[in-house]
């Protein structure tokens, strides 16, 4: 046994998560997936059992590190002047059951949105969502705010699921990430992939990929594409 003694859990790591989930909520409105004060982002902070997460009720252009909010993982604010977000309890009860999300991000992004509000999983027939998802992005059950259910619905359609995206029905997107930069990334893919297929569906019915391929698409895009990679992998094209 270490003659020294443990030290106290140190909140140095949670300084630059709150700059960097301020900055992540400037993409959200950069790629048009939130209105007013809709939408947020969170990060788990790495080694403690907190995460960082928008206040309630702040307009996008106010948000600033200070302003962010730390919550332990039961959703209890342990650090902050304001309201955590509304859907803290769902972050909470994510991070908790997924050990292995480092990231989430909500938003009402219209064309999501739109599936969500049909309950229909957005049908994986681009190439470049099958790289992303690796399957059709999947609609979670109708919850009400106020208790676990967000979270619980979010946590029974994501795990085991290729998708890092939920609708949840009438609702809006869920997405997670090993990070929160990951979570938005998705969440920007999530509404790029729904806005196309839905014009597809105006123009017909879309063409199916083999699952096989989806398969390959799938494994290449997540283990080989990358800028690592890129000066030998002739076929990356973005
Ligand atoms: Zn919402």
């Amino acid at each position: 046994m270490s003659p020294y003694p443990t030290p106290p859990p140190s909140l140095a790591a949670v300084a630059p998560l709150r700059q960097q989930v301020s900055d992540l909520h400037r993409e959200l409105v950069r790629y048009q997936l939130v209105v007013w004060t809709a939408g947020n982002v969170s990060a788990r902070v790495p080694g403690l059992d907190l995460f960082v997460i928008k206040p309630s009720g702040v307009d996008y252009d106010r948000l600033t590190a200070d302003s962010m909010i730390v919550c332990d993982l039961d959703g209890t604010v342990v650090d902050g002047d304001l309201a955590p977000s509304s859907d803290t309890a769902a972050h909470a009860y994510v991070y908790r059951r997924l050990p292995e999300v480092g990231g989430i991000v909500h938003t009402h992004s219209t064309y999501a949105t739109a599936w969500a509000a049909r309950g229909e999983p957005v049908p994986c027939v681009l190439t470049a969502m099958a790289d992303e998802f690796g399957a059709e992005i999947p609609v979670g059950p109708f919850a009400l705010i106020g208790d676990d259910s967000i979270g619980r619905g979010i946590v029974d359609t994501l795990r085991g699921h290729r998708s890092p995206a939920v609708l949840m029905r009438s609702h809006g997107v869920f997405t997670i990430g090993k990070d929160a930069r990951a979570a938005v990334k998705a969440a920007v893919m999530c509404e790029d992939v729904a806005r196309t297929v839905h014009i597809t569906r105006q123009l017909g019915d879309p063409l199916p990929i083999a699952p096989a391929d989806i398969d390959r698409l799938y494994h290449r895009y997540q283990n080989v594409y990358g800028q690592s990679t890129a000066t030998t992998d002739p076929g990356a094209s973005r």
